[in-house]
């Protein structure tokens, strides 16, 4: 198998898929309370078209795959998808990244179906905030998830938790403590700016290097190795069994070492978050394309690939850089 890299020398290597733009939260930084206007179903790419796309992608270099949305398990039947995804060749891990309310229902059956790993996000312990940020999540049903996925055997199960000073900076040290007993990743990560001017993006944004400095007051942070194109910086705390990942996508970008393509729910190829350049891969799917020229489209989008986003600059955070880009986007409608 052969590899795909950009034209700045960059390995793709990881497809993050969302296979549904509907969720059933709305968190305020990331969905309006109403009025979303939902793709058709037919514009949506069916299991069987999905499964083609990451068979020639694998071919092409792609080796992990992440299932996210809207909220994947929304989505009808997903374990069958995530069971025929496992019999491509060339894929070494597929994961999943899930708001965790169906998750108590769907965990065992997930990791029958062969998933690899799943993300929760989850950015308050608390029962009323936690309400109040997904505008009527219930904490207890997430939690419940959490159990059951580690149940069903997820080991080093990741929770996500985007950054809101004065909304869960004062809870940072609460998360951290969520890895003391158990093998779970708390993962803080910054805030990016989205469509969704929900909160004013400066007061609320925290920086994953603050949060660091707090876990520091639990003691030691050893750092642990990450993977290759790895987001987070990852530290475990001396005798904690989990670990703490600080995301720093805004301060401090980890583009140079970015690995990532995107698949939208319409079937769109994106190569860059921050960036709103996309290429139409639902169309040669829908007049079924041969491989070939499905492939060719991936390898363009990899070509194409801007060098940096510039989320920094638009936040007021830094100064401009060369050859970046950024517009603005909505996490449910790419595929967080
Ligand atoms: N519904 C699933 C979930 O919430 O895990 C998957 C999709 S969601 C769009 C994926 C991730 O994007 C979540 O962890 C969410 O917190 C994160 N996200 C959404 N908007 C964000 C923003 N403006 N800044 C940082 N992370 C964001
Ligand atoms: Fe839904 Fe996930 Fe967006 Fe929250 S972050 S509204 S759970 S898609």
């Amino acid at each position: 198998m052969g590899k795909l890299r950009d034209k700045f020398g960059r390995e793709i290597n990881y497809l993050r898929i969302s296979v549904t733009d509907r969720c059933n939260l709305r968190c305020v930084y990331c969905m309006p309370k109403e009025g979303i206007m939902h793709k058709p179903h037919q514009e949506i790419l069916s299991f069987e078209q999905i499964y083609k796309l990451v068979k020639v992608a694998a071919g092409l270099g792609i080796e992990k795959v992440r299932i996210t949305g809207g909220e994947p398990l929304v989505r009808k039947d997903l374990p069958l998808l995530i069971e025929q995804l496992k019999t491509i060749g060339g894929l070494k891990e597929i994961a999943l990244t899930t708001n965790g309310i169906n998750l108590a229902e769907y965990a065992f059956i997930l990791r029958k179906s062969g998933l690899d790993r799943i993300n929760v996000s989850l950015d308050s312990l608390n029962a009323d905030k936690f309400q109040e940020i997904t505008r009527g999540g219930s904490l207890k049903v997430v939690l419940r998830g959490i159990d059951s996925a580690l149940d069903a055997g997820f080991s080093f199960l990741k929770i996500n938790t985007v950054l809101l000073k004065g909304f869960n900076s004062d809870e940072i040290l609460s998360f951290a403590g969520l890895t003391k007993d158990r093998p779970i990743n708390v993962r803080f990560i910054e805030y990016m700016p989205t469509d969704f001017n929900y909160f004013s993006y400066n007061e609320l944004f925290f920086s994953a290097q603050e949060a660091k400095a707090l876990c520091c007051g639990l003691g030691e942070l050893k750092p642990l190795d990450s993977a290759h194109g790895a987001t987070a910086r990852i530290f475990r705390l001396e005798g904690f069994s989990g670990s703490l990942g600080f995301i720093s996508a805004v301060s401090q970008p980890f583009c140079s070492s970015c690995n990532k393509l995107r698949l939208t729910s319409d079937g769109r190829i994106r190569n860059c978050l921050h960036s709103s350049r996309t290429l139409n891969l639902k169309a040669l799917l829908d007049r079924n394309a041969q491989e070939e020229e499905l492939g060719q489209l991936i390898k363009e989008a990899v070509f194409l690939k801007p060098r940096a986003h510039n989320l920094a600059e638009r936040s007021g955070l830094a100064h401009a850089s060369l050859d970046s880009e950024s517009e603005n986007f909505s996490m449910c409608q790419i595929g967080g």
